[in-house]
Order: C-alpha cells, then sequence, then structure tokens
C-alpha cells in the first residue's frame, strides 16, 4: 500500500516532467516545474546572490549594510541625485560591448547551480521524510527502495536540468530588426481532469533578419518587454557564449533601460553593474553629451 501511493507521486512527478508539448524548449522541460523551480531558486537566489541593491551600480562592489555611498568608487547609492547631471539616455553607449566574456557571467551560472543542487539535496531529504511522518512507507526493505527510487529521481531530473541550463558555444552571429508582430494564438489544453479547453495566449515575435540571408524569430510568450525593447531597423548581435546567449543591440543610447543578462533585471542606462546580482552589463561606448 505504501510502495502504490509512493508510485503515484512518482508517476505524479514523472508525468509533469515528460509531458511537455512545447518543442522550442529543451528535454524535459514543463511549465509547471520550470515556474516552480524558477520562482524557488530566484527565491533562495536573492538571498545568496543577494536582492535589491546589494551591489554598487557604479564598480559592481557588494554593498556594505548602511552605507549610502560606495567605499570604493564614491558613488550615491540611492536617492535623487544618485547619477548628478548625467542623463540616461545616451548613457548605454553605442557599439559592442567589450565585456562578453568578463567571468561575472561564468560566476552567476555557478551560483545558480549551487541553489539547483541545495534544492535537489533538500528534496531528496524531505520527501523521504515527509513519506516516513505520514506513515505511507516504513523503513522496511519496501520503504527504503521508495526512498532510493525517489532520491535517485530528484537526482536525474536536477542533473538533467542543469545539464539544459548550461547549454552549449553557438557561433555568434549579427543582424537586423526587420519586423515586429503581435500575434494572438489558441491552443488546446488539458485540465487536471482530462477535460480539453481552450488557452489564449499572444506571442510577441521579433523578426531578425540574419547576415546570411535566414530569418530568426525572437518569440516571447504573453511579455512584450523584448518586443517593445527592440526597433525595427535595430542592428543586433547574438552572442553564442553559453554563459550568456543573448542579443545585443549596437545602439543603446536611445533607450534609458538597460537588462542584466544573467539574472533579467532591468537596470537604468547609467548603471555599469546590475545593482540585482553584479553582473557586468553590456553597454557600448558612452554618446558625447551634445551640449
Ligand atoms: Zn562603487
Ligand atoms: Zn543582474
Amino acid at each position: 500500500m505504501g510502495i502504490s501511493n509512493s508510485m503515484t507521486l512518482l508517476g505524479f512527478v514523472i508525468e509533469l516532467q515528460v509531458s511537455s508539448d512545447e518543442k522550442r524548449k529543451p528535454l524535459f522541460y514543463n511549465e509547471h516545474i520550470s515556474t516552480f523551480i524558477d520562482r524557488r531558486t530566484e527565491k533562495m537566489g536573492r538571498k545568496i546572490i543577494g536582492y535589491g541593491s546589494f551591489f554598487c551600480w557604479n564598480c559592481g562592489e557588494r554593498i556594505k549594510k548602511g552605507e549610502k555611498t560606495c567605499p570604493d568608487c564614491g558613488v550615491k547609492y540611492s536617492g535623487k541625485n544618485k547619477y548628478g547631471n548625467d542623463s540616461a539616455l545616451g548613457a548605454g553607449g553605442i557599439g559592442w560591448s567589450d565585456q562578453n566574456r568578463h567571468p561575472c557571467f561564468k560566476n552567476y551560472f555557478k551560483k545558480y547551480c549551487c541553489v539547483v543542487l541545495v534544492w535537489v539535496i533538500g528534496l531528496s531529504i524531505l520527501i523521504p521524510t515527509i513519506l516516513l511522518l505520514i506513515d505511507d512507507i516504513e523503513l522496511d526493505s519496501e520503504g527504503i527502495l521508495v526512498i532510493k527510487v525517489i532520491v535517485a529521481m530528484f537526482w536525474v531530473i536536477g542533473i538533467v536540468f542543469l545539464l539544459s541550463l548550461r547549454g552549449r558555444n553557438k557561433p555568434d552571429w549579427e543582424g537586423v530588426v526587420e519586423d515586429k508582430k503581435v500575434i494572438q494564438k489558441t491552443r488546446t489544453r488539458k485540465d487536471k481532469d482530462g477535460k480539453k479547453y481552450k488557452d489564449n495566449y499572444t506571442d510577441y515575435v521579433v523578426f531578425i533578419r540574419k547576415q546570411d540571408g535566414s530569418l530568426y524569430e525572437l518569440i516571447r510568450e504573453n511579455s512584450s518587454t523584448m518586443y517593445e525593447y527592440f526597433r525595427v531597423g535595430d542592428y543586433v548581435r547574438y552572442h553564442g557564449y553559453r554563459y550568456l546567449n543573448c542579443l545585443e543591440k549596437y545602439d543603446k543610447s536611445l533607450d534609458t533601460t538597460i537588462f542584466c543578462v544573467p539574472c533579467g533585471s532591468i537596470c537604468d542606462a547609467r548603471d555599469n553593474f546590475c545593482e540585482s546580482c553584479g553582473s557586468v552589463l553590456l553597454k557600448g561606448a558612452p554618446v558625447p553629451s551634445e551640449s
């Protein structure tokens, strides 16, 4: 009886993992699990990596508690005159960033992996403990087998997840934003009871013509952030470096914000480093002021 209940739980988790229907996503990708892990790891990640303004926006040093100005470079951390008279417009600069191999990208990834591992270890202790506490299994040979299977399963899922995160280095390429489209779509999905229902969603697509003539589609489901960030005519470079895996705009001088590649925070264009994770921001050469 214990084993059958545990098997149902096991089957449920495996089903969650395998019933993926999205081709673009890596193997074992599943929205529920992925969002769950993302949210949890984000919460823990924030504790380990730092949340809010934990790094100096100018020099990237870790902010010390209670300090209002950076002891390393002297800039203000917050307040009205944080940036002095500098305008955000133009601060992103023009040209490709020369920071695309900065060690912070690999370091961020390592920290992220640690958080995932902590979760895998935690879950492989927690789940068997709960099963033992609710008397679903006992510490007999059957129970120990169940625990072994569950622990092994968490490790397999964890390792596959980590491998899918890392990816491989891909070739860089450059291109021009040719078109943008908002596409309303409908798909059929199944609810918990197996009943089919129609699910409406929106695809925000940015079409980029690559130098070799082929078309690259940047698709974001129900999220217009990237769609709004890129303008038709923008010259872009794709960074295939496995710890980056992102698109960089050549001309960043027209934006007042800039994305942190590893953590995805939206930063002020005047920042040099992400205040949340301390990663360097990919900026171009500053534009000389017009005055
Ligand atoms: Zn500083
Ligand atoms: Zn960041």
